[in-house]
């Protein structure tokens, strides 16, 4: 669909969730996520045609950040439109250039020591590996146009390169996947997956960003469109949700002699938000360990000596 003059919402379903790319058609043809392995030639660029353009008249296919849903599709993009560069956040190059680097570091980095695991990546979504072409820090600006550009921003927290992009011509906001809200969305409206991010403070400063931002619409990697106030509500309710993962883990280490593991956490924190389905809840390790490990910088609760899986007792 048209979002607004030049600038296209590309969509389509991975998993029951909405998955969306952005395409921004000016002087430079710019394309924001490549989807899957699969969403290339399965959305992206039949919907390029139906706009007339040409998949090689693509000049910048940016993956906002490093994960599955958001870079595989970068091999496809590739080699069907070669000219165009690939590019993301610095901080996420390596993840976003690599599915197995992806995995091991971002999914797969809690299984010794804490117990949880997703499993396996799946392969043929995640895409083959693709170098990036350029990477953004976040201040850079994307001359779209005469008198039209994007801004880049660094939204860390989903990922640590998180990039966002800025149109202040139309106050609108290209966010990805980097404000959480109480979980990620169905296509249909519930909850499909919880809340992802990894650095606490990290993730609050990026809320905090996003609100100092005159923003009149927000665009996302799954949620609805977003306007005026929604903007404003949705930010909140991602801090009330930062807000629970501590009450609820101070809680659980406040009952007598308690030691919980961060499976028994995050079972409690699914429980306690009670919207996600309980075959995602594992997602929720992340935001949790990001948790754990404040609240022990600050002090508030320690490991328990020894134990494996790690568990964690009020301090
Ligand atoms: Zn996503």
């Amino acid at each position: 669909m048209e979002l607004y003059k030049n600038v296209y919402r590309i969509q389509s379903l991975y998993g029951g969730r909405n998955l969306f790319q952005y395409f921004f058609n000016g002087q430079r043809r710019v394309l924001l996520d490549a989807g899957i392995a699969q969403t290339p030639e399965a959305a992206i660029f039949p919907y390029l045609e139906k706009l007339k353009v040409d998949p090689q008249q693509l000049d910048l296919a940016i993956t906002t950040h490093s994960d599955v849903d958001h870079q595989g599709g970068n091999d496809a993009i590739k080699r069907i439109a070669p000219r165009a560069w690939l590019a993301c956040g610095e901080a996420d190059r390596e993840l976003v250039e690599d599915p197995q680097t992806l995995f091991e570091r971002r999914y797969d980095f809690l299984k010794k020591d804490y117990g949880m695991s997703l499993g396996a990546l799946s392969a043929a979504d995640a895409g083959k590996p693709r170098r990036m072409d350029a990477t953004f820090a976040g201040g850079e600006t994307i001359h779209l146009d005469d008198g039209w550009r994007l801004e880049v921003l660094h939204v860390p927290g989903h990922s640590h390169g998180h990039l966002a992009f800025y149109d202040r011509n139309h106050k609108a906001a290209f966010v990805g996947d980097a404000i959480h809200g109480r979980g990620c969305p169905k296509a249909t409206g519930e909850l499909a997956i919880p809340v992802t991010y990894y650095n606490v403070e990290v993730y609050l400063s990026t809320l905090r960003y996003f609100e100092s931002l005159p923003i009149e619409v927000l665009y996302s990697g799954h949620w609805p469109v977003m306007r005026g106030e929604e903007i404003h509500d949705f930010i909140a309710e991602s801090r009330q949700t930062v807000e629970l993962f501590d009450r609820v883990v101070l809680a659980e280490l406040g009952k007598p002699a308690a030691s919980r593991s961060l499976q028994e956490l995050v079972q409690a924190v699914a429980e306690a938000v009670g919207e996600w389905p309980p075959d995602s809840w594992t997602l929720a390790m992340f935001p949790m360990k990001g948790h754990l490990d404040r609240l022990e910088a600050n002090g508030r609760i320690r490991r328990v000596d020894g134990a494996r899986p790690v568990r964690w007792q009020k301090a």
